[in-house]
């Protein structure tokens, strides 16, 4: 099957056709550095981290570009509010968000611009709207702001579907006496020195970019002003996808990005996030108490365009079910090759990238290498592999999975081996006592020890 994917803009499922042969270049929104990720930051990260490992199978060349948002009023009200300097604020949670996203399997993109590189850029392209007539400069005391003008643009709202009234309720406008449409956006604010926030000089005094100006210009830096995917998470069609859209191309002449797509919303135990609900899980936390492996497969579990409801039940049982596909995986000498035939996950992913049936399949893999005997064992083992990786799951070694990382204050690998070669030795030594009471030792602390053919393995409880 050729690959089909939901495009919001058409607003129905489409066969993916390229721009260019051979190559896909695709846009995501990233993070707002002030905070730690929550669950919901993770989810898009998540699912385009599998959609671009698809499309590097499927395509020859493919540039994946996520952007990192360090110019925001958030950024600086956190900022004001703690006391911590704006770039000490997004060099920590940049670093977090990297530590954070790689601990849940994702990749780095091939690009990841910061707002703060492309300052020039986006006055260049202010600039440019307000020579075509597309923006305004705000007049009076509201000098030095400099907005886009949504009736100059007569296919607005193309994106969300919005009707008018909806554009004008969905935007929150602040009440400002110098938009001169209420549906107006901001491209371009003051940053008087006097407030202390951050500010680059531009024709229009000194003063920071309205949200969505960055997405135009970086794709533009990045993929060239026509590329193929652009994605993020539902919450971001109306207004900055829309905005994005019409500062793209409202000049005409090109069409921006070919096909867009949108991760659903979601909920953790049964309710929108919130931090009074406690319910509000950073992913950070959540690495605390379990492995970040589990934490993408109980995203994976949920079609990327369903709400997903995320719950630490829903985790546990993630956490069970890798210790099953470990578990077949242990002892077997597979690894993931370049190359190996995965229908049906493949098949299972073109189709809008359906990862429940992809998951499914990889079940039956296992299932099959439960089965396997001696000989055909390796090969079903890296069958298994093989399709995972494209879910970016079992990585791990085995071994590591099931013993994972000491807690504190509990034993660590070389003790817990060195009582198990001890147990060995009393145990050739006919005391087997000793050897149980080692055993119980163990237990005791944790770590659950099995006898097989090849020997004692063990894993932490
Ligand atoms: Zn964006």
């Amino acid at each position: 099957m050729a690959l089909h994917i939901h495009d919001t803009l058409r607003g129905k499922k489409v066969k993916f056709t390229p721009r260019k042969k051979g190559e896909v270049r695709m846009y995501v929104c990233g993070p707002t550095v002030y905070d730690l990720a929550h669950i919901g930051n993770a989810r898009p990260v998540v699912v385009f981290d599998v959609f671009t490992r698809l499309l590097r199978w499927l395509y020859p060349k493919v540039t994946y570009v996520r952007n990192i948002t360090d110019v925001d009023d958030k950024i600086n009200a956190a900022a004001k509010e703690t006391g911590e300097s704006i770039q000490a604020i997004t060099e920590r949670t940049t670093k977090i968000f990297h530590d954070d996203m790689a601990a849940l399997g994702n990749l780095p993109p091939d690009h990841e611009p910061r707002a703060t590189q492309h300052i020039d850029a986006m006055i260049e392209l202010v600039a440019k709207l307000l020579e075509s007539g597309n923006a305004y400069e705000a007049p009076g005391e509201a000098k030095g702001h400099v907005l886009f003008s949504v009736p100059s643009m007569p296919d607005y709202g193309k994106l969300s579907k919005l009707k008018r009234d909806d554009l004008v309720a969905g935007a929150r406008v602040e009440v400002a006496p110098y938009k001169q449409d209420l549906a107006d956006f901001v491209l371009w604010k003051p940053s008087p020195i006097e407030d202390d926030l951050p500010g680059w000089d531009s024709p229009w005094g000194r003063g920071r970019p309205g949200w969505h100006l960055e997405c135009s210009v970086m794709s533009e830096k990045f993929l060239g002003p026509e590329f193929d995917i652009h994605g993020g998470g539902q919450d971001l069609i109306f207004p900055h996808h829309e905005n994005e859209i019409a500062q793209s191309t409202c000049t005409g002449g090109f069409a921006f990005a070919k096909y867009w797509m949108h991760n659903g919303y979601l909920m953790a135990e049964g309710e929108k996030m919130s931090k009074s609900l406690g319910n509000f899980y950073t992913v950070h936390e959540l690495l605390d108490e379990f492995p970040g492996e589990a934490i993408r497969l109980a995203l994976l579990k949920t079609h990327y365009r369903q709400p997903l409801d995320f719950t630490k039940d829903g985790l546990a049982e993630a956490k069970r079910e890798l210790d099953g596909f470990y578990g077949a995986l242990r002892g077997v000498d597979a690894s993931a090759e370049a190359g190996q035939e995965t229908p049906d996950i493949i098949e299972a992913m073109s189709d809008d990238l359906n990862t429940p049936l992809a998951l499914s399949h990889l079940h039956e893999l296992a299932g099959d290498l439960n089965k396997a005997e001696g000989g055909q064992k390796p090969e079903a083992g890296s069958r298994l592999l093989s399709a995972a990786w494209l879910l970016g799951l079992l990585g791990q070694d085995p071994e590591a999975w099931f013993k994972g990382e000491a807690s504190e204050g509990g034993l660590d690998d070389a003790t817990i081996d060195a009582l198990i070669a001890e147990r060995d030795r009393t145990r050739e030594n006919k005391e087997f006592k000793r050897g149980d009471e080692i055993r119980d030792q163990l237990e005791a602390r944790g770590i659950l020890l099995e006898d097989g053919a090849q020997g004692t393995t063990w894993k932490r409880k």
